[in-house]
């Protein structure tokens, strides 16, 4: 199976999903990460109509959205504070920001280049001390601290899953929405309103974050990776 078949599955099984949970899928978003891929596929998943990438390292980001700037990139990984002004310069949206230092950071970076960065906020949902993200109790005040900066605009909230257990994920990605939904009704009408995206959901476990609500799916190997099992229970 090549890319464009892998791509069109995968965008034909996100319509099957919402239509199971009643959602319109143009709520969703496929984002795919291209963090394993070599150049050819990045050039085969532009033909096929992609137009959301994730990368996690600022080098290829910086470099790949420099060759396409078409398309939206979306940083996804580790944040260090001196890449801050390359992600700035490079990328739509930062899925991966929970630390109020680097929040102080972006928005000087931001208002240096003269752009409001759109951001996410990391949550570790699960409590797992192996995974990063602010404990779902401090994200109101990281939101608070992020409204007093002019040149970073919240989004809404990120998360990864357990691995190994979809039930488990899915328990997860109902937590990430219900927390969204608790901090938007605290939010006045204009913030509310932009405070909206759910990215959760990969290879394994996209299905459960799209029934939970995900706005934003982030598939790396159902896409890239010829040898993926595509979906375990099928
Ligand atoms: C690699 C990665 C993904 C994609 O993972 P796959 O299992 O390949 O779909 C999604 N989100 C983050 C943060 C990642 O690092």
């Amino acid at each position: 199976m090549g890319f464009q078949e892998r791509y069109e599955r995968v965008l034909a099984d996100v319509a099957a999903c919402c239509a199971q949970v009643g959602r319109d899928p143009r709520e969703v978003r496929v984002v795919a990460v291209s963090k394993a891929a070599d150049a050819d596929a990045l050039g085969r998943a532009i033909a096929a109509g992609v137009r959301d990438f994730g990368e996690n390292r600022p080098d290829p980001l910086l470099e790949r959205s420099a060759r396409f700037p078409g398309q939206a990139w979306h940083f996804i990984g580790n944040i260090q504070s001196r890449r801050i002004p390359d992600i700035v310069r490079s990328s739509t949206l930062v899925h991966s920001l929970f630390q109020e230092r680097h929040a102080a950071k972006f928005e000087a970076a931001a208002a240096e280049v003269g752009k409001v960065q759109d951001v996410l906020l990391e949550v570790n949902v699960s409590g797992e001390a192996s995974k990063s993200g602010l404990a779902p109790e401090d994200v109101s005040a990281m939101l608070a601290r992020c409204a007093s900066l002019p040149h970073v605009r919240v989004r809404g909230l990120m998360t990864m899953a357990p691995q190994g257990d979809l039930a488990m994920a899915r328990e997860c990605f109902e937590g990430l929405a219900r927390l969204r939904d608790e901090l938007r009704s605290g939010l006045d009408g204009e913030r509310a309103a932009q405070f909206n995206d759910l990215s959760m959901g990969m290879s394994e476990d996209w299905r459960e974050a799209v029934a939970a609500g995900a706005t934003i799916v982030r598939i790396g190997r159902a896409l890239f990776d010829d040898s993926f099992g595509g979906d375990p229970r099928s």
